[in-house]
């Protein structure tokens, strides 16, 4: 079902979001920590990854509907933290990433995607802690294990599930990887769940 995600919208604040009806997954991550290419991996769709990424769009709340269920929606948020711009404009997005987490009623869940060798950066401690606000589910992929030795990965995998244990009636995580297509059956089972029930 998955592999009929289609771009819908665009929107640069809450406001202008598609109606809040239904049901929607959004994806955040830092910028280059692989959120594009779980993206593609979980929807087996190049395109739709590399629309969110057009110049302009990067920093605009990406929209895309599951074709056989007009009302169930997966949402791009802007990846943050490697753009070099002014203060000012980094507060703007912070302000409307916060806003969209705070108050879209369909949201169900948030797929955080962290770097499995730089997790927990203060942006992902950021995002968990507006998802605590309202006690939204979150979901942390561990991307590019494959960049890991196995025992290393599942090190990693430990010391944030330790790490997160405050939140740990909130968060789940696991390992992830789109190049070696690790991870998304899972992945896949953690969406079904937030978006059918
Ligand atoms: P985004 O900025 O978060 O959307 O990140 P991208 O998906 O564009 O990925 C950033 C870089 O990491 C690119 O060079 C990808 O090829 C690479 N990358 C993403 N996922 C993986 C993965 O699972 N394994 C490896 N080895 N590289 C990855």
């Amino acid at each position: 079902n998955y592999q009929t995600a289609a771009f819908l919208t665009s929107a640069p604040t809450l406001a202008q979001c598609p109606p809040d009806t239904g049901v929607e997954v959004a994806f955040a991550g830092r910028s280059n920590a692989g959120k594009s290419s779980a993206i593609n991996a979980l929807t087996g769709q190049k395109a739709l990854a590399r629309t969110s990424k057009t110049p302009g769009r990067t920093q605009l709340i990406n929209f895309f509907t599951l074709q056989n269920e007009s009302d169930q929606r997966l949402v791009d948020l802007p990846g943050y933290g490697y753009a070099k711009v002014p203060e000012a404009v980094k507060q703007e997005w912070q302000h409307h990433l916060a806003d969209y987490l705070h108050r879209r009623t369909s949201l169900q869940g948030l797929m955080l995607i962290m770097d499995v060798r730089h997790p927990l950066s203060e942006f992902d401690q950021m995002m968990l802690g507006w998802a605590d606000d309202r006690d939204m589910p979150v979901h942390i992929l561990l991307t590019k294990a494959d960049k890991l030795k196995s025992g290393a990965a599942k090190q990693a995998l430990q010391q944030v599930r330790d790490r997160l244990r405050e939140w740990e009636d909130l968060v789940s995580l696991q390992l992830f990887s789109a190049l070696k297509r690790q991870g998304i059956d899972q992945a896949r089972q953690q969406l079904d769940e937030w978006l059918h029930d």
